[in-house]
């Protein structure tokens, strides 16, 4: 009983990992072969947004792409490498090791491509340089174990490219947050002055300068990249068993 939880938007199904049944998960993958992990963070991100927006965020760009790729996207794995607390001393901050995020990053990867997917994209919401080596070095363990595989790292601001910078609790990424769940933003209990890294936790524009329309134009963006580039890989594996 109930709606079915495969989203057919042909010819590519897709679904929430956590939420299928196992032939739902088998039917998705015999389709289309990706898989998604969302990688974020619990981490401060000034007085007017919530701590998991990396989560919030890499969730949202990964349900998109696989609209349009097919595939499952797993839960968001709230682990920061290098997150604002040792930094600049934020508050409500849960930071983890790089050694610890490669190795859960490892885990992820060997573990889906044991369960038969062909594609592995790991979307980062947070990425600071020490972060994405982790879950880069955590990928590269799994191209050993599994050669055939294809396991991806992607940082959201790299998929945007020039078109918006990535930032910290700014402009950019409060115009995700006001796109997938505005809820929990809210400008108002910003202080009436520019705002500083060290005084409030902000790096970019000012997140007065956000809005649910900017966010839905860096999802277009970051969203064309990623399918271009599954669209690639997928042309290549379709060559190379043709030959
Ligand atoms: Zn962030």
């Amino acid at each position: 009983m109930g709606a079915s939880r495969v989203e057919n938007s042909k010819p590519h199904p897709w679904g929430r990992y956590a939420e299928l049944r196992p032939e739902q998960i088998s039917s998705i993958r015999e389709q289309s072969n990706i898989a998604f992990v969302p990688w974020g963070a619990l981490e401060w991100h000034c007085q007017h947004a919530p701590i998991g927006l990396d989560s919030t965020k890499a969730e949202g760009i990964c349900l998109a792409i696989a609209r349009r790729v097919g595939g499952v996207v797993l839960p968001a794995i709230p682990m920061g490498v290098n997150t604002i607390k040792p930094f600049k001393g934020f508050p409500h901050s849960i930071d983890f090791s790089g050694d610890l995020v490669a190795e859960v990053a490892a885990a992820f990867c060997n573990q889906l491509a044991d369960e038969g997917f062909q594609i592995v994209v790991l979307l980062t919401g947070h990425y600071p340089p020490e972060h994405v080596a982790a879950l880069e070095e955590g990928a590269s363990k799994a191209r050993e174990a599994y050669p055939d595989i294809d396991f991806i790292v992607w940082a959201d601001n790299e998929l945007m490219g020039e078109a918006y910078k990535g930032d910290h609790a700014g402009a950019t990424e409060t115009s995700f947050q006001l796109l997938f769940d505005p809820s929990n933003v809210d400008l108002e209990s910003l202080p009436d002055r520019p705002l500083t890294l060290d005084g409030d936790g902000v790096m970019g524009e000012d997140p007065r300068d956000a809005s649910e329309e900017r966010g839905r134009r860096q999802l277009t963006i970051a969203v064309a990249a990623a399918v271009a580039q599954i669209e690639a890989i997928r042309d290549n594996e379709d060559t190379n068993k043709s030959q």
